[in-house]
């Protein structure tokens, strides 16, 4: 079920329920001659759509707009860079509002980057200062360091409640894998999206990127592969969600 969609009487359901909310992150970043700039976001809300119609969970609307460092380009080439600082508030501010919504277990799912790098490390950020800013609405200074406050805390504040991880768990890989733009991304792409790829815009001038292996590239990325590896990043996420965590 998309956050967007709901009415007020199924988002109090929804977290009175405990349902996990998926908030897909990405960015907007050039990913060859052939496949769409908004790969990252795309693939995550297609997986995101995938797991929901096998557990009960909730998607939030999209962070599309995530640092790419123009490591690909920039706007003239489909990338956008954002200003980090402005990025931070703003990611801040709204899982802020996702807590105050009452959402218990928020999993923020990455698709770009390593999870050391700009976007993830801007989410585990404001989820860490919002873990110890929320306790101190409701506890008072020290409260960690008083054991009946710690165990209620433990229980019930926003400590720990959001999650990031990279959209291909441990559990996933293999068969899934990333690249840029190369054999997984473009065989995931064409396994969810097959309209926002051409492979016949694959020219002698692609970028490197493109093969980055002998066999396994752009040119022989293929709808099998792309659907392998979406069944076992779906079926990581499955497992882990109903395993509670
Ligand atoms: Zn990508």
């Amino acid at each position: 079920m998309h956050l967007k969609h709901m009415r007020p009487y199924q988002l109090r359901r929804a977290t009175a329920d405990n349902w996990p909310l998926l908030v897909p992150a990405g960015c907007v970043e050039t990913h060859g001659p052939h496949m769409a700039i908004g790969h990252d976001t795309i693939i995550v809300e297609e997986i995101c759509e995938r797991i929901a119609a096998r557990v009960d969970a909730v998607i939030a609307p999209s962070f599309d707009y995530g640092p790419t460092g123009y490591c690909l380009g920039g706007p003239a080439d489909g990338t956008i860079d954002p200003d980090y600082t402005a990025f931070g508030d703003y990611v801040k501010s709204i899982l802020r509002n996702l807590l105050e919504m009452k959402f218990r277990r928020v999993f923020v799912v990455i698709m770009h980057q390593g999870m050391e790098a700009p976007l993830a490390l801007t989410f585990k950020k404001a989820a860490a200062e919002l873990s110890s800013e929320t306790a101190l609405e409701r506890f008072p200074r020290g409260w960690w360091g008083v054991e009946k406050l710690m165990k209620e805390a433990g229980d019930d504040t926003d400590l720990g409640r959001i999650h990031v991880h990279p959209m291909i768990l441990p559990a996933a890989s293999p068969p899934a894998g990333g690249d840029h733009a190369g054999y997984n991304e473009t065989s995931f792409l064409m396994a969810t999206r097959p309209e926002l790829v051409e492979q016949d815009r694959l020219g002698d001038d692609a970028p490197w990127y493109c093969r980055q292996q002998e066999e396994k590239n752009s040119w022989t990325a293929n709808v099998a592969h792309g659907e392998e590896m979406v069944d076992a990043v779906v079926d990581a996420w499955v497992a882990m969600l109903e395993g509670g965590k």
